[in-house]
């Protein structure tokens, strides 16, 4: 939870906003903007950027909030430790940092599976010598 009181009163969740267009058949949500539900039961939608205290009213419509995300924070900067708003509908979205380390999660994967090909090479090699093997040279094409 990245907020802990809306005008004194409590946050009790912090829920992700789906926008309403998917970006190759995946739903996509706001980076920058959260649903609160507070203590006192109602729910706001609030603005998500470092420092910015802006919510509004989650009956209106969350265009409201982007209008206010366009105006004041046009650099697109995304408040530290903001709840997991799913796959970014483009790179130019994210902070630099993470695509630092989406690119690393890359490296860290092309490199096991590099690992685990040779792994399989060698494997299919024991297979097929096992087969030869147990068949005979004959038994091979
Ligand atoms: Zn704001």
């Amino acid at each position: 939870m990245t907020v802990l009181a809306v005008n004194g009163v409590a946050v009790i969740a912090e829920k992700p906003v789906p926008m309403r267009h998917s970006f190759k058949g995946l739903p996509q949500n706001f980076r920058r903007i959260a649903k609160l539900l507070l203590a006192n039961g109602d729910e706001v939608f609030a603005c998500l950027v470092d420092g910015c205290e802006y919510t509004s009213p989650a009956d209106q419509p969350v265009e409201r909030v982007m209008q206010h995300l366009g105006k004041a924070h046009p650099e697109g900067k995304v408040r530290r430790g903001a709840a997991d708003a799913g796959p970014p509908a483009d790179l130019r979205d994210l902070p630099l940092r993470e695509v630092y380390r989406l690119a690393q999660l890359g490296l860290q994967a092309s490199t096991k599976i590099a690992e685990w090909r040779g792994r399989a090479v060698a494997a299919e090699k024991r297979l097929e010598d096992g087969r030869r093997a147990f068949l005979g040279e004959a038994g091979t094409k």
